[in-house]
């Protein structure tokens, strides 16, 4: 039986083999999920022992972390804005970026009374967790089409607290008839045929989150279209887009009835969010 500290040396050689960029670093993190020892264990007891059982999950996550599988779906988990969110293969990983959309977000919430918030296409939730547990004032309505993913949601709102409305359907589909304050999303707007969905792990998620299909904004016209009848006047619409559909988007916002359209840069300097106001 080997021990911890040799397991994170097999299991760093066997990733950075693989091409892994840190591969001491998510050798560790899948040898802890597997032996539940913490990382201050892996520092002070190298010489504790691996179980049978857990050095056997251990090879089969480094085999199929070296097939590309996303660290994330691996683990079940990752954080976000300082929270620890759970993930599967039905939800997108969370991405950085995004916070832009969280940070503008709050922005717009500021000083507002009891604002409604729809989020559309929430996946594992993060966009809506994070704005109710913010802005505690927000009343939070998030849709998606994905039962699957909105089971993921509803369990990560459940273990941080968040008090979410969440309903199943197709984007405007589970809110006819109700207006909102602040309408935001992070919709697929990846091209059907950009190379960019073989790289970096993103075949191992959900199509559906990152892809319309075509070419990129079919999601974000159909949002663009069905906003305004669900928005209070002078209420917001914020989305995240590609880092080349900013003047697109620009351009359905102010050819739609909005008006104050913007596009905002992440931190990357990557035009990330667009949005106007009603
Ligand atoms: N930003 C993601 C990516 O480029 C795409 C997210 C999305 O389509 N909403 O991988």
């Amino acid at each position: 039986m080997q021990s911890i500290g040799e397991n994170w040396r097999r299991g760093q050689a066997v990733l950075a083999q693989a091409g892994i960029a840190s591969a001491r670093l998510e050798a560790r993190l899948l040898l802890e999920h597997v032996s539940r020892c913490r990382h201050v264990d892996l520092l002070t007891h190298p010489e504790k022992l691996l179980e049978a059982a857990a050095r056997t999950l251990f090879d089969a996550l480094l085999a199929r972390r070296v097939t590309g599988e996303p660290l994330a779906y691996l683990l079940g988990e990752t954080e976000f804005r300082g929270r620890v969110f759970q993930v599967s293969p039905a939800v997108l990983i969370p991405r950085p970026e995004t916070e832009v959309l969280i940070e503008l977000a709050l922005d717009k919430l500021r000083g507002l009374t009891a604002p409604r918030v729809l989020d559309l296409g929430t996946g594992s939730g993060i966009v809506a967790i994070s704005l109710a547990l913010e802005c505690p004032a927000a009343r939070l309505v998030a849709v998606d089409v994905s039962p699957e993913a909105l089971s993921v949601a509803r369990s990560n709102a459940g273990r941080l607290a968040a008090p979410v409305d969440f309903r199943a359907g197709d984007w405007f589909a589970p809110v006819a008839g109700e207006r909102f304050d602040l309408i935001v999303s992070n919709p697929p707007y990846v091209a059907g045929g950009d190379l960019h969905l073989a790289l970096n792990g993103l075949p191992f998620e959900p199509q559906l989150a990152l892809t319309d299909g075509a070419d990129g904004l079919a999601c974000i016209r159909h949002i663009v279209a069905g906003a305004p009848a669900h928005m209070q006047a002078g209420g917001w619409l914020l989305f995240e887009h590609g880092y080349d559909q900013g003047e697109a988007s620009r351009n359905l916002l102010t050819d739609g009835a909005f008006k104050a359209t913007f596009t905002h840069r992440d931190l990357s300097g990557i035009d990330r969010v667009s949005g106007a106001s009603l």
